[in-house]
């Protein structure tokens, strides 16, 4: 029976850091996507500011052909004025052209509006691409090593779990069973010790006689408490 503890104990261990290393394969790919997340979250802010800025240049030409059109008719008018002959007519003329430079005058106003507007956005998509590019490097410095923990990993895990399993082999098939059970549904730790008289895993204080049981190995002790296989340290 001591040859049967001794194999859950070192199964224990293969189990306590299989149970390390299954945190990895969750914390090492969320790593991963999380620097993926960064850059493509910092693309799509400069994408956007982009084509901000895009629109606010393309409703500036627009302006300034509303301008030109603004200004040609205005000089069109005038040429006409030397040619009015009744004062009706000039008058008529001459307030089109008053409208006209009224107009031109307000949409100057909205340019220089538009024009501010273009140098904040030409600030803010300087800090983005600063940004896009820090995300950028943060990645290609870390997802190959990040993708070879990640591989490595997994490798160690199915690496002892095989020497995990080959130690079980030894041992009756319901102390494996019920040693499986342990490690799935108590926190990965199925053996635990007897520490000053209490179970190492839970604190639960251990009645003599059993400590006495643990001592002498005779068959599996569980704990009274948490159900774990309890062994005396070796
Ligand atoms: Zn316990």
């Amino acid at each position: 029976m001591k040859k049967q503890l001794e194999i859950l104990i070192q199964m224990q261990k293969f189990d306590t850091v299989i149970g390390e290393k299954n945190i990895l394969t969750r914390e090492l790919p969320q790593q991963l996507n999380s620097l993926k997340q960064s850059l493509k979250d910092a693309d799509e802010a400069a994408a956007a500011t982009k084509s901000e800025l895009d629109e606010n240049l393309k409703d500036q030409k627009l302006k300034e052909l509303d301008i030109a059109d603004n200004n040609a008719k205005s000089d069109k008018y005038k040429n006409q004025l030397l040619t009015i002959e009744t004062n009706k007519e000039y008058k008529a003329l001459n307030s089109e052209i008053n409208h006209l430079e009224k107009v031109n005058s307000e949409i100057d106003d909205e340019l220089i509006g538009l024009m501010e507007v273009e140098s904040e956005l030409k600030e803010r998509l300087e800090e983005e691409k600063k940004s896009q590019k820090k995300a950028s490097d943060e990645l290609k410095a870390n997802e190959e090593k990040l993708e070879k923990e990640i591989q490595e990993v997994r490798k160690d895990i199915e690496d002892l779990k095989g020497k995990r399993n080959v130690l079980a082999i030894e041992l009756p098939r319901d102390l494996i069973r019920r040693y499986a059970a342990l490690i799935k549904n108590k926190n990965r730790k199925a053996v635990t010790f007897n520490d000053n008289n209490a179970c190492s895993a839970c604190g639960y204080t251990i009645r003599p006689q059993v400590a006495i049981d643990i001592k002498e190995a005779e068959s599996v002790i569980y704990c009274e408490s948490c159900g774990r296989i309890l062994v005396a340290h070796l």
